[in-house]
């Protein structure tokens, strides 16, 4: 069951500003199937819910989620449910969910009130629920760790991520331990208001995997990092101005979230850009155009 996620480019990002003999890599998971990283944990969760003979399976999204659950059932013959705040997901995810004809449930309140919904209804109708907190979706996601060190033949020194549900860094967290690096330094980058960021992507009030992000950013000695709208958006247009990577805006979160001129000579630094900038073309004339 694939529609053949992984194997995503590795960049070398040489125009970023950054300290003398800082190398900065940028892993591009836009260029998954749907355009997000969801994809790697979507296709192992949805093959296991077909193989328990699961015929439906339910997931609250802000909208990357919804367009991957989509396609890998559509891929399974099986049905795709979609719970989502009014208003939340990206024009363009939602564009997908419906080509691939998955039902759309729309919820009033936030990404955490469409969360309980889709779990309520996913009990009532004997639906898998395909959200981070299937553990599956956490298996096929770490192959992104286990790809960035065959890609650098070797471990980075630091990762920095988007933080929204936390899902994709428990799962670099748990590649990069069973990889043999349990002290690799992982910085999850959020949003400082994370109810109403224009960030879509990671607009998640409650982090279900807050305690556990907690823990393994601890335990590396680092630390979560709040960065405002006006941040990302710099982030973001240097992204396509300076290196040509076209991101959704959440995807910039983590460059936002990191002083590269601190960094000594010689660090490895990846930034994991999350998501496909053709997912929120709006984007363009919502942030704030400022310069770097
Ligand atoms: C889902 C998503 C995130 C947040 O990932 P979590 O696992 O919820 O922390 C960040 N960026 C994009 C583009 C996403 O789709």
């Amino acid at each position: 069951m694939t529609l053949g996620e992984g194997s995503t480019p590795l960049l070398r990002a040489g125009r970023l500003s950054a300290g003398p003999g800082v190398e900065v890599w940028l892993k591009c998971e836009g260029a998954n199937p749907t355009g997000s990283f969801k994809d790697r944990g979507m296709a192992l969760a949805v093959a296991k819910a077909v193989e328990a003979g699961a015929r439906a399976i339910v997931c609250a999204s802000t909208g990357n989620t919804a367009a991957s659950a989509a396609a890998y059932a559509a891929r399974a013959g099986i049905e795709a449910v979609v719970v989502h705040a009014a208003g939340g997901p990206a024009s363009s995810k939602l564009a997908q969910v419906r080509a691939a004809g998955a039902r759309l449930v729309e919820v009033d309140g936030s990404f955490d009130d469409a969360f309980a919904a889709a779990e309520e209804l996913a009990e009532r109708e004997g639906a898998v629920v395909v959200n981070s907190t299937n553990p599956d979706r956490i298996e096929g996601q770490k192959t992104a760790a286990l790809e960035i060190i065959e890609q650098l033949g070797g471990p980075p020194d630091v990762l920095a991520l988007p933080y929204g549900g936390g899902g994709n860094t428990v799962a670099y967290a748990k590649g990069f331990l069973e990889a043999g690096f349990p002290t690799l330094e992982i910085v999850p980058v959020q949003a400082a208001d994370r109810t109403t960021t224009s960030a879509s992507a990671i607009r998640i009030p409650t982090p279900v995997h807050r305690a556990e992000v907690d823990d393994a950013v601890a335990r590396r000695g680092g630390t979560v990092v709040s960065v405002t709208d006006d941040e990302i958006a710099v982030a973001w247009r240097s992204l396509a101005r300076q290196e040509g990577i076209f991101c959704e805006p959440a995807s910039a979160a983590a460059l936002a979230g990191i002083d590269l001129a601190g960094f000594a000579e010689g660090t490895r630094v990846v930034f994991v850009l999350t998501g496909h900038g053709l997912k929120d073309p709006d984007a363009l004339d919502r942030l704030p155009e400022v310069g770097r």
